[in-house]
């Protein structure tokens, strides 16, 4: 079996291509390394740099390598920047996504597992939150992502292709390799943000909001490990490859951990006082997202092994305290 991961440089991408590697699938990695970087990349796979919005890059590559699924990263994901540049995640996530279809659909390619997000469910009308859950994305990231789905369902009906589309929770973590793991710049994401300051770049963590109707005032999220994430995507592509329908799938945990109670497991794993100060509520924060991932366990037999915070916070830091400037040497 050959899988094309689009955005395989990328955080979760990287983890998903060293995964499918030590199981010994061909795998096949395009990345335009916009966001990306070459060194998360594992050596056993096959690189091609370019953009998935180039259909002449996509239809040479298709047609050089005999591809049986696609797993699709490939696609801007800071919600902040979504908001005060909306076109820029239209143009990337959904164009580039209609350009790949348009390939995929020329060269035969039927089979497609892609990253989607709980952004695309907005505020929540029900914890833990289902997969027939109501959409209302709050946010353009959230909102081109449920696009994509879209985009896929009615492609899939006309042409006869098949998809899984993942809803994550907050992706965090690292391989237990320490070799690769989470370096977005700018960082907006808390675990990072956090492990700045045991790394004496960052004096004190901000803490948005401590207001919410939530145990301690402060927000909660399911915090769903790296090597978890990648293991479903592994999972969906033997699920499609076996005949599976098209489906969503959400990827969590299933427990929720307040913004106070990650900086104090922080505290703990990296025995830094780590000082706080709390700020204003940061726009279109939803107090509460936790998913049900029930659906995922019974259908593509999925378990988390890596669900203690204190573990996945352990792996971050060994991956940051490491590597405080992430790829950039
Ligand atoms: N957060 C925070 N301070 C920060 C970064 C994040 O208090 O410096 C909070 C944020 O408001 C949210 C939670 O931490 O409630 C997780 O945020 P993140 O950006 O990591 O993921 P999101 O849930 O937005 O996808």
């Amino acid at each position: 079996m050959k899988v094309l991961v689009l955005g395989g440089a990328g955080y979760i991408g990287s983890h998903t291509v060293k995964a499918l590697c030590e199981e010994n699938i061909d795998v096949v990695v395009a990345d335009n390394l916009v966001t990306g970087h070459i060194e998360a990349v594992d050596s056993r796979a096959k690189f091609y740099k370019g953009d998935i919005r180039d259909i002449n890059f996509l239809d040479d590559l298709f047609s050089k390598e005999k591809i049986d699924a696609v797993i699709h990263f490939a696609a801007y994901s800071l919600v902040g920047e979504s908001v005060t540049d909306p076109l820029k995640y239209y143009d990337n996530n959904l164009c580039g996504t209609k350009v790949l279809l348009e390939s995929m659909v020329k060269n035969n390619v039927d089979k497609i597992v892609f990253s989607s997000t709980a952004a695309t469910y907005g505020e929540p009308e029900n914890i833990p939150i289902l997969e027939s859950d109501r959409t209302e994305p709050t946010n353009p990231y959230g909102e081109t992502k449920l696009s994509m789905e879209k985009m896929f369902k009615w492609t899939a009906n006309a042409h006869g292709l098949r998809f899984v589309s993942l809803r994550y929770f907050n992706a965090c973590g690292a391989d237990e390799s320490g070799k690769i793991g989470e370096a977005h710049n700018p960082e907006t994401h808390l675990i990072p943000i956090i492990l700045q300051v045991p790394n004496g770049q960052r004096e004190f963590v901000s803490i948005f909001g401590n207001d919410y109707p939530t145990k301690d005032g402060t927000c909660i999220r399911d915090y769903i490990h790296v090597t978890d994430l990648a293991q479903a995507h592994i999972l969906a592509v033997k699920y499609l490859m076996n005949g599976g329908n098209s489906d969503i799938f959400n990827l969590g945990n299933g427990v929720g951990f307040s913004v106070r109670e990650v900086i104090e497991t922080a505290r703990k794993v990296t025995g830094h006082p780590i000082p706080v100060k709390d700020v204003e509520r940061r726009a279109g924060d939803p107090a509460q997202l936790i998913a049900s991932s029930e659906k995922a366990k019974k259908v593509l037999g999925w378990k988390p092994e890596h669900d203690s915070l204190e573990e996945i916070i352990a792996s971050a830091w060994n991956w940051h305290k490491n590597h405080p400037n992430g790829y950039t040497h």
